[in-house]
């Protein structure tokens, strides 16, 4: 049907439930689209991501990394330090400034692009329709982004007062001398590293096999050997089974390949996982399709019901921050112009240890499986200039391309920087680009980026700065 441009064109309406970084973004990306936004939060904007994760965790790991560095580093670079300590109070404060600032520039970015924001809980009342608090508003689409929360397993001590999940983590008011950390996932290995780099003695209780399940297998022996050497104990085929006060300690009881075991904590840390916050907001009355709890949608994050969309942790497709406001902007996008733009396959996984964990792509693992021909390029660190100089050396990159073409199907990253290399990658696989592509461009020296150069080169077996395999 032709559009008669003389027509007022009628202007969208989306109501956006949740403002953590999936909906915040979403309801900005929404609004310079041109469409009327609402924005609910019950809390604060910023969601878990800006005030109980993400950027509080990362503000103390820049305070233990520091501290870390100073105190492993200081003798050999020449440094001279006498006296030096943590002060928890101010490093508790220095990460509430960072998430005061951040939480203040969203309000300002949610208001300077016309965002009305409604304080309160958002409750489902049918597909065009939102309760919060005695408001009722309608919209032509929703966008539900209600996040996640942490799961505790439903063991005897789970509700102890020292047994604590990442929210309380963050809230310490002191450092403990001991941790026992139930969950070898991201939260688990994050928070383990970075009281490891204040003192404390930390154990992590993983049930499975391996720690980090989702990261390259070799990244993970060389991780885990790393946390090690540290001090951290970790328990690999160790599932816990109850956990119980004794004085001022904890001890958390487990099944360590098939033996009974315990081990002792001042405070125990349980991250065995968020699930979606999907309970007592009118979904199923709405009658949308939840898998365990997870909102079930389609490529363009739709729900069963034409105009309900869900976004980030509460669909459960990847809980990740960055893929939350990416799928958030792609339901806008979607909505207003009946376009895709979600490429799932450039979302990286980054980890905040020392050095960092990084990766985009398919896993070596996931090639296999599906039978992939493919080749692998690694480069060990200690051929890298810089990261020497930064980090002695630790670390690899590994490169994974297809067997034919050279296409980079997977970039996997331990060193110093990682997490921010990656985004070349990123790049590299949204634009199907092939090894020679990255061979031939220009990396800057010194950098721990050309290293990806060389893992590149690696690929088929030509490393500048690295011996060749024996034949
Ligand atoms: P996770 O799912 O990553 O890891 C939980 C771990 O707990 C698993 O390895 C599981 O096997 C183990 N576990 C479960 N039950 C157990 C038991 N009874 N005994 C011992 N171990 C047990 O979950 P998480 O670490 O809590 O993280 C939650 C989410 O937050 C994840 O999706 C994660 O990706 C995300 N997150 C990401 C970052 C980041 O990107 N840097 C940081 C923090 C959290």
């Amino acid at each position: 049907m032709a559009t008669n441009l003389t027509m007022p064109q009628l202007k969208k309406s989306i109501i956006v439930v949740g403002a953590g970084p999936g909906g915040y973004v979403t309801a900005i990306k929404a609004a310079q689209m041109g469409a009327k936004v609402s924005l609910i939060e019950a809390d604060k904007v910023g969601g878990t991501c800006l005030n109980v994760g993400c950027i509080p965790t990362k503000a103390l790991i820049h305070v233990s990394a520091t501290f870390s560095a100073i105190k492993e580093q200081s003798a050999k670079l020449g440094i001279t330090v006498s006296g030096m300590d943590v002060d928890w109070a101010k490093a508790q404060q220095y990460k509430g400034s960072i998430v005061k600032t951040l939480v203040g520039g969203v309000e300002g970015l949610l208001k300077a692009n016309g965002v009305a924001v409604y304080r309160g809980r958002g409750i489902v009342k049918d597909a065009h329709t939102i309760q919060v608090g005695s408001e009722t508003l309608t919209a032509d689409s929703i966008i539900l982004a209600v996040g996640s929360e942490p799961v505790r397993i439903p063991i005897p001590g789970a509700d102890l007062p020292g047994v604590i999940d990442s929210t309380g983590t963050l809230a310490l008011t002191e450092i403990p001398k001991s941790f026992v950390i139930i969950g070898g996932g991201v939260i688990g290995i994050e928070f383990a590293s970075l009281f490891a780099s204040l003192g404390t003695k930390c154990t992590i209780v993983e049930a499975l096999p391996r720690i980090l399940p989702p990261i390259d297998a070799e990244i993970t022996r060389m991780v885990r050997a790393d946390l090690e050497a540290r001090g951290i104990d970790i328990l690999t085929d160790a599932r816990v089974e109850s956990i119980e006060q004794s004085g001022a300690s904890y001890t958390v009881h487990m099944n360590y390949q098939g033996q009974a075991q315990t081990v002792e904590g001042e405070k125990v840390l349980m991250c065995v996982g968020r699930r979606a916050m999907t309970q007592g907001i009118g979904l199923e009355e709405a009658g949308i399709v939840l898998n365990r709890g997870k909102i079930v949608t389609d490529d363009h994050f739709q729900t069963n019901i034409p105009g309900i969309y869900a976004i980030g942790d509460c669909n459960g497709k990847l809980m990740l921050a960055h893929a939350a406001s990416a799928q958030g902007i792609a339901a806008v996008n979607y909505i207003m112009t009946g376009r895709d733009s979600y490429h799932a396959e450039t979302v990286p996984s980054c980890i905040y240890l020392e050095p960092e964990v990084a990766s985009v792509g398919m896993k070596e693992e996931e090639l296999q499986e599906q039978g992939i021909a493919y080749r692998c390029g690694t480069f060990p660190l200690s051929g890298n200039g810089k990261a020497l100089i930064e980090a002695g050396g630790k670390g690899i990159i590994k490169i994974l391309a297809d067997a034919k073409y050279g296409q980079i199907l997977g970039v996997h990253i331990y060193g110093p920087r990682a997490t921010d290399l990656i985004a070349a990658a990123a790049i590299a696989i949204r634009l199907e680009a092939t090894v020679d592509e990255f061979t031939s461009t220009v990396w800057a020296h010194p950098t721990v980026g050309e290293a990806l150069g060389e893992a590149a080169e690696a690929v088929f077996g030509n490393s500048i700065h690295w011996p060749p395999k024996k034949k």
